[in-house]
């Protein structure tokens, strides 16, 4: 059975879902955005895991477990800081989530929730992180082991996007 693929507004840190997927910076030792979010609900116990890895690459990921978060795991992944497009920037966004998923069926994890990870503070364009990220999962999906993949979304004009872009890849 492929995987179906979820579009949602929420706050990722509530979700209880077997991984959700952090959109950290190369340190992995937290920061604004969703990482900060993750950082709070998943207590301290997180940052000192995360403080043993030795970062992460861009287009990188590297898992810990979810500690205080619904979540059995967080898979940290570091997308590219957006300059125009040509900087390599859609193959490391491509990157990123190719590794969670990797990272995730390496783990077992069936269901799995991502934010729009680069399209934040990093200044990824919505609608073409929504695609790459739709397009990722798609082949994820195709691999059979994973259940549910979700995109969660902070506010209303995000999902809109990730649902339009969604429509043009003909997922309902
Ligand atoms: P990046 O630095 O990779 O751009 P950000 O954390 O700045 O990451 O933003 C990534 C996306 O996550 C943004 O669209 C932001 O609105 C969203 N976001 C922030 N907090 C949460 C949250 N708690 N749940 C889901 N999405 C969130």
């Amino acid at each position: 059975m492929p995987a179906t693929i979820e579009i949602m507004q929420g706050d990722i840190t509530t979700l209880a879902v077997d991984a959700v997927v952090n959109a950290a910076n190369n340190t992995l030792l937290g920061g604004g955005g969703v990482d900060g979010a993750i950082h709070r609900a998943a207590g301290p116990e997180l940052l000192e895991e995360c403080a043993s890895l030795g970062g992460c690459e861009t287009g990188e990921a590297k898992i810990t477990k979810g500690y205080r978060l619904p979540a059995g795991f967080v898979i940290h992944t570091v997308g590219p800081v957006w300059s125009d497009g040509e900087h390599g920037e859609p193959e490391l966004l491509e990157s990123a989530y190719r590794r969670c998923f990797e990272v995730a069926r390496e783990h077992g994890v069936q269901s799995i929730a991502f934010p729009a990870v680069s399209a934040g503070v990093y200044g990824y364009p919505m609608r073409k992180a929504a695609v790459i990220a739709l397009k990722q999962a798609l082949k994820a999906s195709e691999h059979g082991n994973f259940e549910r993949i979700i995109f969660v979304q902070f506010n209303q004009a995000a999902q809109q996007v990730y649902r339009e872009a969604a429509a043009t890849l003909g997922i309902r």
